[in-house]
């Protein structure tokens, strides 16, 4: 780590000012040591473990064959038929009919979590969940004091994976990082059982040089709207200059141009706050045009304003979720000056956040509204707080329709099945 600091200190002499600015916070983010853990094939191990007969073949936990369900996870046995999680089961027959398909135990992916939780906690107390089987855990502190670790993030990520394979009988892969970005990257690069460092100075050439779409935060829509700007890769993206990528993202651009960096600040937070009170609803026939969806959301919105008031709370930033006829699913989010608490203030937004989408171009199967950022009373606190809500890491974007998207396996296969 000394020689790359010291090389960037050398690097600062020639860089013009924006440059500097950026290499700085390189070099002081580079002293944290961030671990990201992600189950393999969380669901189906589950079922591979504790069903011998599964063992080795290709299984699909999610909706039967012929239901309009989805798969929530699949064997890597499956995978190598070209199946992955929220393709139609329809679909996951046809590529392969002699896979074995089963509903969901959630308890039973549930009690797991909490254990490999559990693990993770020996290690820090800084542990991040983002799903069941995914978390952040910032060891900085730990990898320093505990002397057994001599400094490495990597040997505490390996004792984890470790004591999650004798105590629970699953593997886990995992990413070593200076930043949650870098750590998510990683353990994607060495799937499944495995481990990856990205070591500080690594990082922009492996950037670089990958897709955007690799990066998390980069969902399908942005990816189509970079390509169409002549944005591919790492490179691509790093050519563009902050104040041109917040032209054409918004404030998502400023995350842009950091990530491709290897720059994220964002702290392991642990104790995530992922307040919200949502209703919504798969229709039985795709919807095809805009009344049609306003109507329903309308409904969607009563039910919602139901919620909120059984609970008393006054929200700042309504969510649209919305999932087109293939299954993919976007969200769109606004935070209105004066807060959203009646009706009225969640309705007269709703034209303006599905215009943000392709409904009415593309048939929709599912919509729904969701309230976040609550505030217990109406009159007092509704101005307070206003920069949270549009900060610029990706928590409304692309990078939350990720999470969402999990979220929505869990609790739509519930639905479907
Ligand atoms: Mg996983």
């Amino acid at each position: 780590m000394q020689s790359d600091e010291q090389s960037l200190q050398g690097e600062l002499i020639v860089k013009d000012r924006a440059s500097v600015t950026v290499e700085r916070s390189y070099t002081i983010e580079s002293k944290r040591k961030i671990i990201h853990i992600d189950m393999d094939a969380f669901f189906a191990s589950v079922e591979q473990r504790d069903n011998l007969q599964y063992r080795g073949k290709p299984l699909i936990v999610g909706g039967q064959p012929h239901s309009r369900g989805v798969v929530a996870a699949c064997s890597y046995e499956a995978r190598e038929f070209g199946i992955h999680s929220a393709m139609p089961s329809s679909q996951a027959y046809r590529q392969c009919p002699q896979a074995i398909f089963v509903p969901p135990r959630f308890n039973a992916y549930r009690d797991a979590s909490h254990l490999i939780q559990a693990i993770f906690r020996r290690y820090t107390d800084k542990v991040e969940p983002l799903s069941l089987d995914e978390a952040y855990l910032d060891v900085t502190d730990r990898a320093r004091t505990d002397q057994r670790f001599g400094g490495s993030a990597q040997r505490i990520a390996n004792e984890i994976r470790q004591a999650i394979f004798d105590e629970l009988n699953l593997t886990a892969s995992a990413g070593v990082s200076y930043n949650k970005f870098l750590a998510k990257l990683a353990s994607d690069r060495n799937k499944p059982n495995g481990i990856c460092v990205i070591k500080p100075g690594e990082a922009e050439v492996l950037l670089a040089r990958l897709p955007v779409r690799k990066f998390h935060g980069v969902g399908q829509a942005t990816e189509r709207k970079m390509n169409k700007l002549g944005i591919t890769t790492g490179q691509d993206l790093k050519n563009w200059s902050q104040l041109a990528l917040v032209d054409a993202f918004g404030k998502q651009g400023l995350y842009y141009f950091n990530i491709v960096r290897g720059i994220d600040h964002r702290p392991v937070n642990n104790n995530r706050e992922r307040k919200s009170i949502g209703a919504e609803r798969t229709f039985q026939n795709d919807l095809q045009n805009t009344h049609e969806m306003l109507a329903a959301l309308e409904l969607i919105c009563e039910t919602l304003i139901e919620r909120m008031k059984a609970k008393n709370t006054f929200a700042k930033t309504l969510t649209l979720k919305l999932r087109y006829a293939n299954f993919e699913v976007v969200t769109r989010s606004i935070s209105p000056d004066g807060g959203l608490s009646d009706k009225q203030s969640i309705t007269r937004l709703l034209p303006g956040l599905l215009t943000k989408t392709e409904a009415g171009d593309r048939a929709v199967r599912l919509l729904g509204l969701s309230v976040a950022h609550l505030q217990p009373d109406v009159s007092k606190t509704a101005t307070m707080d206003a920069d949270n809500a549009s900060s610029a890491t990706p928590s409304h974007s692309d990078a939350s329709i990720d999470i969402q998207a999990v979220d929505d396996l869990y609790t739509s296969q519930l639905k479907l099945l």
